[in-house]
């Protein structure tokens, strides 16, 4: 994962949520601004670094949720166990949200699936 930020700084000893200089945010669900909002208390509470690449921006699958301003990509430099942390995200954002690994990133949806409360 990422160990610099966008400007060359390196990641060390920061900690929040960045928005890296590409990523276009018009037209985000507000779903999506509660998810930067858990993503950025466990930054906080497990001393972060997270810096999000992609909202609308960027080449994604067809029918990638991203094309309607409800998917986040970000990259995390953690200092914890990688795994216990991804799943403090899943159990933070709750059944409405998916979390996936992705190769050098890890992507967020808002997508409430079937007998969900929305
Ligand atoms: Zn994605």
């Amino acid at each position: 994962m990422a160990r610099k930020l966008d400007d060359g700084r390196p990641l060390k000893n920061m900690d929040g949520l960045r928005l890296g200089a590409r990523v276009r945010m018009q037209g985000v669900q507000p779903e999506l601004l509660l998810a930067l909002m858990v993503l950025s208390d466990l930054c906080r509470v497990s001393a972060t670094m997270v810096i999000v690449t992609a909202i609308l921006n960027g080449k994604h699958m067809e029918n990638s949720l991203h094309y309607v301003g409800a998917a986040i990509d970000f990259v995390v430099d953690l200092v914890v166990d990688h795994e216990p942390w991804v799943q403090e995200l899943r159990d933070r954002l709750g059944p409405n949200y998916d979390v996936i690994e992705e190769a050098g990133h890890i992507h967020i949806e808002y997508q409430p699936h079937v007998g969900a409360v929305t």
